[in-house]
């Protein structure tokens, strides 16, 4: 299951109808607190996460998250490009990250990137990337973040 956390209706009725075109089923939330509340009572394989929730802010759901020991992956969605915060949602268990305004085609190709990991098994938490990039160099993050999870090693 695929659970969207979106306040912006204009995103997530559009994301949530591609999704479910794709055949994903997916459940919709729109603050902080429900989007834990559904990782801890459901099976979620990938959380899309928007970063400026209400209540509760999607770093925040993605702290929390990882501290419960949850392997769920998180696609993290951000209006935010700027490099520090590129890191800290890395740093915060993300595993991958699209800035607003996203190509709808784009994002369902991460997403599709992301549960095929996880059913093919092969799916291991990018801890290499999240841990050994310069603070300075998201895109290293990034781009180690992809090395791992098409490839059983991680490079870095
Ligand atoms: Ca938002």
């Amino acid at each position: 299951m695929v659970l969207l956390a979106e306040d912006d209706p204009a995103i997530a009725q559009p994301l949530s109808r591609a999704l479910e075109r794709e055949g994903y089923e997916v459940v919709a939330v729109t603050d902080g607190p429900s989007a834990l509340e559904v990782t801890a009572n459901q099976r979620v394989d990938l959380l899309v996460l928007d970063l400026g929730l209400p209540e509760m802010d999607g770093l925040e759901v993605c702290r929390r998250l990882r501290a419960s020991g949850a392997q769920t992956s998180v696609l993290m969605l951000t209006a935010r490009t700027d490099e520090v915060d590129f890191v800290v949602g890395l740093d915060a268990g993300a595993d991958d990250y699209v800035a607003k305004p996203f190509r709808l085609a784009e994002l369902l190709a991460r997403i599709r990137a992301c549960c095929a990991g996880r059913a093919r098994g092969r799916w291991t938490p990018v801890a290499c990337g999240w841990t050994s990039a310069p603070a300075s160099s998201p895109s290293t993050a990034r781009r180690c973040s992809w090395r791992t999870r098409s490839s059983s090693s991680c490079g870095c």
